[in-house]
């Protein structure tokens, strides 16, 4: 654990400091200077009530507020946004401050202890270090792959009941825009730097970064660290600042459990594509092509320069909410198993007893796994299927990454086929799954001549059943990850 500062949530006007952490630079600065409550609030013309307030982190000062308050001590305003405690003491107050409002402390039902001065030093380091362990075990214990699953299932039932749209987030995102004054189109590498300097962090692209991350963000002098080389196919350089700036200007703090570090991945991701591909800007286009018929995603991914995965997914996103179209999106790998997948079509993807996904099979005469067999897999594909769920029409595109190809499939029911580029494609096909004669259990005389008589090693799909890595980050060795700020300090 970190000391958890938080950034201040979307709705609050600047992206800015821990209020927290604010009121203790505030009072810091206001005792070695000798002053008390009173005498400053004389100074700025306010309440000793409400600069109490602020001093305990219960409230927002308004700006011209910070303005008074710096000019009455006489230093920069900067300095009592700074992100870092005041002392060493402080930093520790305001880290129990922060697990005494977790959640899960609360519903202990035991005391809030407030630390103030009269608190013991060893006293307040012992609570400190009870917390950071507890929060250290708690981790570990939810980071099973049965937790994992199951904390999918939940975000994605919970994607679902928005139609996968979540309305706070492209609210930040358009005002993020806003503030850059990025008016029209896709968003350029210039802007993605204004983003980043609006917001406070610096942007350092260097050749060492630890293997566990994508970036490291260094939260004292707010600098941020990504590779000089995109990491991999698919990943989109200015996606990954875009999600690492997200982090901040979301108010995320260090994830409190899986579910919770996978629902933060959900969003960064979110808002990175609703930057890069605004919902006003991205809606005009759709609506445009919808009218003509001609709803295409290859078009979406080409208008905004993003990867065709980038906008297969942002088309859900905008989908059902501005156009009525409910949608299935799914990443297949060759060998058949669901990678992701996301509906609110009912269509019926198979699933666990978890109702995990992610790592089935999904039925051989889909599109996902048809476009396989397609002469030119490459080109576009689109398909209608008669499921026990009803008939949908798909369009896939198949992508070749180092662990194989991959298709990405959009679908919608049948009715709403017409909106789309192919969606009157004559090819169709007959699915009957879960019935296991479908497509899972072999012909009857192949099982005759080889049951029994076969022995597959299987490769195993370690990505997606392996023990999750521990850590408040999963995976991340924060060992190589504090080398690396000190290499750079
Ligand atoms: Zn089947």
């Amino acid at each position: 654990m970190t000391a958890s500062p938080s950034f201040g949530s979307p709705a609050s006007p600047e992206p800015s400091v821990d209020l927290v952490t604010l009121g203790q630079r505030l009072r810091h600065l206001r005792r070695t200077r000798g002053l008390t409550l009173e005498q400053l609030s004389d100074a700025v013309g306010r309440a000793p009530s409400q600069l109490s307030l602020i001093e305990n982190g219960k409230r927002e000062p308004k700006l011209s507020v910070l303005q008074a308050i710096a000019g009455a001590l006489g230093v920069p305003m900067q300095d009592l946004l700074r992100s870092e405690a005041p002392s060493r003491r402080a930093g520790l107050e305001i880290e129990l401050a922060h697990f005494q409002k977790n959640p899960a402390y609360q519903a202990l039902g035991l005391p809030v202890v407030r630390a103030g001065r009269r608190l013991p030093a060893d006293a307040l380091e012992s609570l400190i270090g009870m917390h950071r362990e507890l929060n250290r075990v708690l981790t570990e214990q939810t980071a099973t792959p049965e937790v994992a699953r199951r904390a999918n299932a939940q975000l994605r039932a919970d994607m679902r009941r928005r139609d996968n749209y979540f309305a706070e987030i492209e609210a930040a995102a358009a005002k993020v825009l806003q503030s850059v004054r990025h008016t029209t189109g896709p968003l350029s590498q210039r802007g993605i730097l204004d983003i980043a300097a609006q917001i406070g962090f610096s942007l350092h692209y260097v050749n060492d970064l630890p293997s566990s991350t994508r970036s490291v963000t260094d939260l004292k002098n707010r600098r941020i660290y990504l590779p000089q080389v995109a990491s991999g196919k698919g990943h989109d350089p200015r996606a990954v600042v875009l999600q690492t700036l997200g982090h901040f200007v979301l108010g995320h703090n260090d994830p409190s459990d899986y579910g919770d570090f996978l629902r933060q991945r959900v969003e960064v991701n979110y808002f990175a594509a609703a930057l890069l591909m605004p919902e006003k800007f991205a809606v005009d286009f759709l609506a445009e092509a919808k009218t003509d018929r001609a709803l295409a995603i290859d078009d979406f991914r080409d208008a905004f320069g993003v990867s065709y995965e980038t906008a297969a997914h942002r088309f859900t996103n905008l989908a059902t909410h501005h156009f009525g179209i409910p949608v299935h999106f799914a990443r297949v790998h060759e060998s058949g198993i669901v990678y992701k997948a996301y509906e609110n079509d009912n269509v019926r993807f198979p699933s666990d007893v978890t109702g995990a996904i992610e790592g089935q099979p999904v039925c051989r005469k889909w599109a996902s796994r048809t476009v396989f067999e397609a002469e030119d897999p490459y080109s576009s594909f689109y398909q209608f299927t008669d499921t026990t769920a009803g008939t949908y029409w798909c369009t896939v595109h198949v992508e070749a990454t180092g662990s194989g190809l991959f298709s990405v499939t959009v679908g919608t029911p049948y009715e709403h086929a017409r909106w789309f580029r192919g969606g009157d494609v004559s090819g169709r096909t007959v699915s009957h799954c879960p019935d296991p004669d479908c497509c899972r259990r072999p012909p009857a005389e192949l099982i005759d001549r080889w049951a029994g008589n076969a022995w597959p090693s299987a490769r195993v799909h370690s990505h997606l059943l392996a023990a999750l890595p521990p850590g408040t980050f999963p995976g991340v060795d924060n060992r190589d990850v504090y080398d690396f700020l000190q290499r750079r300090a």
